[in-house]
């Protein structure tokens, strides 16, 4: 039986204080839910939206269970929440997605082993936490490869490649010898994301492929529909329906391939909520992947998934604020420029602060245009030092 739904004028709950709460809880609260969140630190870009900021650590199994009884559904923006946690919040409210599924996406080796032993395409990996490990993976898997460590990695965080010349050893030490997967380093024809939702009652959809372009292993342009083949887009597509069902999934869920030059599809990763290639559906579909979201975690009916234009999304990394407060109006000059700002005080290096999206004609166009109005966000970068500061 199909459990009944959770539905407007009730309280979700969500795990993390980041982007992806913020833009979860407009779409929440846009059709009267309440929402609670609960992260580390205050005044978070989730907490700033949402009806009730908890401000704690996620190891505060106190504070995790008193969030959790008083909200109907826990859902969580922030993947890295310890199994704990969730066990705690699945004893008083129900946690969608699962803290199965959590518990697989947050831990690379456990992740590949899943995708691996489910017959899903994936990199050749080896896994090491011993010297002789290492050695083995260097005969199993070969160079040019790269090592990860299996927790806390994201952005391209706790990786080094092992080249022709790296000495293995001591590319392991800069990683602290903590466990790791040592996979092949694929020859990239491009990068592209298939975000799929499944709901409670085993329906299943997407938005389709969306190409991503990556600067310093962060996720730098999105656009929609990826220009890729119709055969390399229907088999992402395949592999990404097949996961949400091995995984008894609720929710949406980020599957994130690698397009060799060979012209193969594998998976790189899963997020187990919404993800930052879909940021361009809040502006860009009929329903967007926060949108999808609530629904799905809450079991009612999924939105349509029709994408209305091409559209293309720049990410705002903080450094674009290293000589001062970009150009805002230079951007927004241009009508057709949505700009996203997620309320971070502090623009850190790296930092996703916030994105704009752009819809046009074609994909290309769309690209084009979005990386020449994040152009004009610079404009204060290209002056001399000394000039008078205009701002206001
Ligand atoms: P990840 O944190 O694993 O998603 O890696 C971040 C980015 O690093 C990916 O989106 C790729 O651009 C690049 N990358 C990671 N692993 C590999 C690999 N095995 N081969 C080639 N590029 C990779």
């Amino acid at each position: 039986m199909t459990p009944s739904p959770v539905l407007p004028g009730s309280t979700i709950g969500v795990l993390g204080g980041g982007q992806l709460g913020r833009m979860f809880a407009m779409a929440a609260r846009r059709m009267g839910y309440r929402v609670h969140t609960l992260a580390p630190e205050y005044d978070s870009p989730t907490g700033q939206i949402a009806d009730v900021e908890v401000q704690a650590s996620y190891d505060d199994l106190d504070r995790v269970r008193e969030f959790a009884q008083r909200v109907n559904v826990v859902t969580f923006e922030f993947e890295n929440v310890s199994a704990r946690a969730v066990a705690t919040a699945e004893e008083h409210a129900i946690v969608r997605p699962s803290g199965r599924a959590l518990a697989i996406a947050q831990h690379r080796l456990r992740e590949k082993t899943f995708l691996h032993d489910h017959g899903f395409p994936v990199a050749r990996f080896a896994a090491v936490s011993t010297e002789a490990h290492l050695a083995d993976a260097l005969k199993s898997v070969g160079r040019p490869a790269v090592m990860k460590t299996v927790t806390l990695g994201y952005d391209g965080k706790g990786q080094a490649p092992v080249g022709p010349e790296t000495d293995p050893l001591e590319a392991w030490a800069a990683l602290g010898r903590r466990e790791v997967v040592f996979e092949t380093f694929v020859e990239l024809a491009c990068e592209i994301s298939v975000i799929g939702v499944r709901g409670i009652d085993g329906s299943l959809a997407h938005f389709g492929p969306i190409e991503n372009a990556h600067t310093h292993h962060i996720l730098d342009v999105s656009v929609a529909p990826a220009a890729v083949s119709h055969r390399i887009g229907q088999r992402a597509v395949e592999v990404t329906r097949a996961i949400l069902e091995a995984l008894e999934y609720v929710g949406v869920l980020c599957v994130e391939f690698f397009v060799t030059r060979g012209h193969e599809v594998l998976v790189n990763e899963l997020a187990p909520r919404p993800h930052n290639s879909g940021h361009l559906t809040f502006d860009a579909c009929r329903t967007s992947q926060f949108e999808q979201q609530l629904r799905a975690i809450c079991g009612l009916p999924l939105g349509s998934f029709d994408l209305l234009q091409p559209a293309a999304m720049a990410n705002l990394l903080g450094d674009l604020w290293s000589d001062g407060e970009p150009d805002w109006q230079a951007a927004l000059k241009w009508p057709d420029v949505k700009l996203h700002l997620y309320g971070k005080a502090a623009p850190r290096s790296g930092r996703k602060m916030g994105h704009l999206t752009v819809l046009a004609a074609t994909p290309h166009e769309a690209r084009d245009r979005v990386i020449a109005a994040r152009n004009q966000l610079r404009r204060r970068l290209a002056r001399p030092p000394s000039s008078p500061s205009t701002g206001t």
